[in-house]
């Protein structure tokens, strides 16, 4: 095992966080000055931290572009750190949030927000502000849509609007994610519609250089946490996450952001995304061959194989695969076939593939314990479990939760145990071929192909562009 350096790792983390943040699309570059003035201000923040290693290393020499700029750091760093100032076509990703501000929804009415609080319901609301409880009673009994004003959220938000006398108006409420349920008073009569939000999606680019963990590094490349969990899952069946990734590996993301009504409302799908793991790249382009959406190499092998590389989400390793293992309980050299992650006790650990549980019991080496066949002679087995959350004779999915970690057993500490035995041979769970699922046909491919012309050229150029630092990072580990 090579040496890791926390305190670089941290160091490098936050001077990457701030030299190549997520970028925004070509498309926005009146926003490029502003996004540059607020790296500066992240620059600030993060060169505080820094050790003697890392600072001998001069960042600069790891970017090919932009100028440099000394900033004084008060530390006990001996030398300033010259920091380079991102390239014009790099804003970062907090520009984002300025422009929501710049483009406020219009609309010509006046509406007037009344946040829901425990206990409130639409009489009350309407009470409190003078107006009818018959009104009220109209618009409940209006039709179904308005019949569910009857069940207000606490913390939600309605809005009223009146008239130049103070007389009720309109309301509106969130319907869905894309409609505002509306009710008009005109004259006499009260009408209601179901009014469609303008809802668009943006593509979005981001790349980074792992430091520390998938979870850390994606959240310095400006990722919010359920992408991270989307690109974890897209390659979780090539990269073992928790055991597998490198300092200086890398990534090159291409996603959509969901916005309506001009406002950012959550992130869409990855689009495509390459992954390179130890010098190996793997690349993902999602693709709709008829079943929804799915994601496959450029190839048109799809990603989604019959087995999952790892059976829990983002753990630590105590031990590897090693038959000349000195067992840490019982303190002599005994085959380890399989591969322990270290995880709390109570994480939920997953069937890393479709079938059936052959066993499912307790036994004094093995404590709480699952054994799973599948086809083509595959049995993978779990130890150490806390609880077993399966039963003898059941059929399991690929990513059901079949128990939690634990140290039931031979164990010295909370872990799980994984084995990974093909035709009655234990194989090494982390590097074993996986068998694959169905490739696209020719024709399919050839769809994929033209889909994503465009996407392939834009990862290959991001991930150009960070080859350097990624090296750099690598070789300082
Ligand atoms: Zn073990």
């Amino acid at each position: 095992m090579r040496r890791r350096s926390h305190n670089g790792m941290l160091a490098a983390s936050i001077r990457q966080l701030s030299m190549q943040s997520a970028r925004l699309l070509r498309s926005r570059p009146r926003l490029t000055l502003l996004g540059i003035g607020l790296l500066l201000i992240g620059l600030g923040l993060g060169v505080f931290l820094d050790d003697s290693k890392t600072a001998s290393k001069s960042p600069q020499a790891v970017l090919e572009h932009g100028q440099n700029l000394t900033l004084p750091i008060d530390n006990n760093a001996s030398a300033p750190v010259n920091l380079p100032i991102l390239p014009s076509d790099s804003p970062v990703v907090e520009a984002i949030r300025v422009e929501q501000a710049a483009e406020p929804l219009t609309d010509q009415r006046n509406w007037q927000a009344v946040t829901i609080s425990s206990g409130d319901n639409l009489g009350a609301i309407f009470k409190q502000r003078a107006l009818s409880a018959s009104l009220v009673h109209k618009i409940i009994n209006l039709n179904d849509d308005t019949k569910r004003l009857t069940r207000l959220n606490v913390g939600e938000i309605i809005e009223i609007d009146y008239d130049d006398n103070g007389q009720f108006s309109a309301l509106r409420r969130s319907n869905t994610e894309q409609d505002w349920l509306i009710i008009e008073q005109t004259g006499e009569q009260l009408s209601s519609h179901l009014v469609a939000r303008a809802i668009t999606s943006r593509e979005r680019e981001a790349k980074g250089v792992i430091t520390g963990n998938l979870f850390t590094s994606g959240k310095q490349a400006g990722l919010r946490d359920a992408l991270i969990m989307q690109l974890a899952r897209i390659f979780g069946w090539d990269i073992d996450f928790a055991l597998d990734i490198r300092r200086g590996d890398r990534f090159v993301v291409i996603y959509e952001e969901i916005w309506r009504d001009g406002e950012y409302l959550r992130d869409g799908e990855i689009v495509a995304t390459s992954f390179v793991n130890r010098g190996d790249t793997f690349q993902a382009l999602r693709f709709d061959a008829g079943n929804g959406t799915d994601y496959y190499a450029a190839d048109g092998r799809p990603m989604r194989k019959a087995f999952l590389r790892t059976p829990l989400d983002f753990a630590l390793v105590t031990s590897n695969f090693n038959p000349r293992r000195m067992h840490p309980v019982l303190k002599r050299v005994r085959p380890h076939n399989g591969v322990d992650y270290r995880a709390p006790t109570g994480t939920p650990v997953y069937a890393t593939g479709d079938g059936t549980v052959i066993d499912s019991a307790y036994s004094n080496p093995n404590g709480n314990y699952v054994f799973i066949r599948h086809t083509n002679d595959i049995v993978t087995k779990y130890l150490h479990f806390s609880r077993r959350a399966v039963n003898k004779g059941q059929r399991v999915k690929q990513g059901q939760t079949i128990g939690y970690s634990g140290s039931t057993g031979l164990a010295s500490a909370p872990h799980l145990h994984y084995e990974f035995v093909v035709g009655g041979v234990h194989r090494n769970p982390r590097t074993v071929d996986l068998p694959e699922a169905i490739s696209l046909s020719a024709e399919q491919a050839q769809k994929l192909l033209a889909q994503h012309q465009n996407t392939l050229a834009v990862l290959a150029e991001l991930d150009a562009g960070q080859q350097a630092m990624a090296s750099s990072i690598a070789a300082g580990q």
